[in-house]
This record gives structure tokens, sequence and C-alpha cells, in this order.
């Protein structure tokens, strides 16, 4: 899936000017590829209202999607009947939709709580979801052999072989080039610097990509979510970490070397709390789980008890807040007020239409209380206009893993209408 655009590094610009390479629009990618886009995200659509929504002749249209057809991507399906004609009179009107058992994908997110693996099939429906609890931090060699256990078990939970999935898309969280499937640094790895798409897809014997699990959200937003109706959305999601992700007319956003985006590591403070990263001050040390359970076990009187679980002191830290604890309110009102600061600075940087904040549980509702939300617009510049909308959407235990079959979905079409294209050419 390597649609990025290259960086010309010591290209020479011809006389003239304006850029030299062109923006890659939608209209420029194939047509037969937004076609099939064009069904998968209507479910089921007539070959006129595809003509028409493209912009392009019904001729074409008929001759991609017979293509397509017979390449068994899409099939033709009943279309629903408009304005409620149950009658059953006459021939059903015929619609295209996408052949869902065409391919199954598997998303995986990998953390250090809990794995969690969910089977897709090529219409985006769900066959099957796995969840497990994880040992931590682990070795690479560990981490891949419970990756695959994980996916095993998930593609037997649909009914299948792993050897009958298409593709395998994975989320771990840290610095992680999605473009070469690098992870530079993850906090659930032991070890910097691994080709781990390429070790995981050797393990597998399957086309595997990655990303970092914030990337992941964004994917989910705009797959499956809210951002499914807008082309442009920032999500920070707020778990052990704290993510973010950059979706620009329906693309996300990766930076240069595909390590943008780290909003939890831009620094609020100068020699500020130590960070996972190693280095201080970075927002994820004042608003991250693990920065709340740092102040938890001082606030609850435990310093001296053996330790709890990060989500066991939460819990107890979330239950004292709630009955009136005056230590425990200040440690969530603190914590707001960090993340009240960063929303601002994605405002101020990046003025988005709208602010998702996702993520799997989204339970502290201190932390994006009326308060938050008012601080934030106290340090967003001030131009007299709204400041755009935060909406708070909780997902289940699978986000991630949905995200991550996005992920794998989205390379495995590239892989197949390149391999049409180049079989036309
Ligand atoms: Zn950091």
């Amino acid at each position: 899936m390597d649609d990025r655009i290259d960086i010309p590094g010591d290209e020479i610009a011809p006389q003239g000017c304006g850029p030299v390479h062109a923006a890659v629009t939608e209209s420029l990618r194939p047509l037969r590829q937004q076609v099939f886009e064009r069904v998968r995200a209507a479910g089921a659509i007539s070959r006129a209202q595809v003509a028409k929504d493209l912009a392009i002749s019904p001729a074409s249209v008929t001759t991609m999607t017979s293509d397509l057809i017979e390449a068994g991507l899409l099939c033709e399906v009943t279309a629903p009947r408009e304005g409620g004609d149950t009658t059953g009179r006459g021939r059903p009107p015929v619609a295209l939709g996408v052949r869902p058992d065409a391919h199954v994908v598997c998303g995986v997110k990998l953390s250090d709580r809990e794995h969690s693996a969910v089977i897709l099939d090529f219409a985006g429906t769900e066959r099957a979801a796995v969840t497990e609890p994880a040992r931590g931090v682990e070795t690479p060699e560990d981490m891949l052999a419970a990756l695959v256990g994980l996916v095993d078990r998930a593609a037997a939970a649909a009914g299948m072989p792993r050897s009958a999935l298409s593709g395998v898309g994975i989320g771990v969280p840290g610095f992680v080039d999605g473009v070469s499937g690098r992870v530079h640094w993850s906090p659930v790895l032991d070890r910097r610097d691994l080709d781990f798409a390429a070790d995981a897809e050797a393990r597998l014997g399957l086309p595997v990509t990655l990303d970092n699990d914030a990337n992941l959200v964004a994917l989910a937003e705009l797959w499956f979510g809210v951002g499914r109706t807008r082309p442009d959305f920032a999500v920070v999601t707020i778990e052990h970490g704290l993510g973010m992700g950059l979706v620009v007319n329906q693309k996300l956003y990766r930076g240069a070397l595909g390590l943008g985006m780290e909003l939890g590591h831009t620094k609020v403070q100068l020699d500020g709390a130590l960070c996972r990263c190693g280095q201080r001050g970075c927002l994820e040390a004042y608003v991250a789980d693990y920065a709340l359970a740092r102040e938890a076990t001082a606030a609850l009187g435990r310093i001296d008890e053996p330790a709890l679980p990060v989500r066991a002191l939460l819990e107890q830290l979330y239950a004292r807040a709630k009955a009136g604890d005056g230590a425990a309110r200040t440690i969530f009102h603190r914590a707001g007020r960090y993340l009240a600061l960063g929303l601002a600075n994605i405002v101020n940087l990046f003025d988005p239409p709208i602010i998702i904040l996702s993520g799997e549980r989204m339970r502290y509702d201190y932390l994006y209380a009326a308060e938050t939300l008012d601080e934030m617009e106290r340090l967003v510049l001030n131009s007299g206009r709204p400041v755009p909308r935060v909406e708070v959407h909780a997902w289940g235990d699978l986000l991630w893993g949905y995200g991550a079959a996005a992920l794998a979905l989205s390379a495995l079409t590239e892989r197949l209408l390149g391999a049409m294209r180049e079989e036309a050419s």
C-alpha cells in the first residue's frame, strides 16, 4: 500500500515556476479502483448510480464492473426496493455489492495487557473475534509466537485455517513506520529497530501490513465510524499511551518517515515528568494510564502495599473520585487540564473541523468533562469563531482490531486491483 508521495531529494527543478510534481488526487487513481471502492462504501448500489457518483459514462461502469465480477471481487445483489414496495411484483432491481467471501482478512492489536484479533470478510463484516491476555513486555520472538497463536485461534473461530486468510494487519504501539514495516521502538517489545512486518510475514506465511495503534484508531473511524462521512478529522486516543491520527482528504497523514503525529510525545514541560520513551516533559507522561497510576499509588495510600496492575489501580482511583475524594479528583482534573492543552495545540496547528476522542474504554469521564473542553477553548487562539467540535466515541475492545483489519483490506485491495491493472496492460 505504498501511496506515499516521493520526497524529491537532490532533484533539480527545471525552469519555470510552480510545483514540479502533480498532486495525487482522486481523479488520478485508477478508475476501476474508484468503481470498486464506491461499491464497497455503498454496500449495495446500482451501476447507474456509480456512473452518476463518479461522473463517468454508464458504458465504462458496465465494462469495469464486469471485469470486477469476473475477477470474483464484486457480485450482483438484490437492491432494496425504493419507496417501501413490498409487493414483490416484477423483477427485483439489481445492484452491485462486494463479494463477501472473495477474501477474508485478520486485524490484530498487540499490547502489553491484552492482544485481540478480528476476522473480517471482504465486505467488512465481522466473522470472528478473539481477545487474550498479554504477558507485558516481550522479546520479539515471544511476541511473534503470540501473534501466530492468536491469528490461528481467530481463524479457527471463523471456521477456517490460517492459510485461508488473504492478509493480516497488525497494530503495535510505539514508533512504527507503516511503509517499511519497521518498529523503531515499542513499549511492548524489549528491543528496538525491528523488521517486525517482514518477520511476521515469514512466521505467518501471509502478507502483513503494520502501523501504530493510533493510526489504526483513525483508520477504524474512517472505515467503520464517525469518519465515514467526513474527509478531514483528527482522532485522539487515550489508553495506556496518548495517540493521535490525522486524516486529510480521507488519507492518513503519516509524515515523511511515517513517524509524525506523536501527540503523546510533544513536550508540555521543560525537564518535566519522565516518559516511557526516555525523554522528559512529554504530554503522555501527564495524561496516559501509567502517568495516572504513578500518582494513584500515593493518593490511595498504597505506597507500602503490594503493587496493583495499572487497570485495577485506576479503577480504585476512579471509584474514589466518584465518591468525592479530593486527592483522587485532583489527579483526574490535572490530567484533564493537560489533555486540554494537547487538544488546543492540535486546533492551533491543524484547525480540524472535528476532533474525535476515541478509545476502547473512555471511561474516566473526568478527563474529558466539560471543564476540559472549557480549558481547551481558553487555550485556542481567540478568533471569535467557534472552536472545532469534540466528539467522544467509545468503542468496544475490538476498536484497534477493526483498524488493523481495515489496513489489511486496504493493502489487499491495492494488491488485487494493481494485479488487474498489470494484466490489462
Ligand atoms: Zn515521550
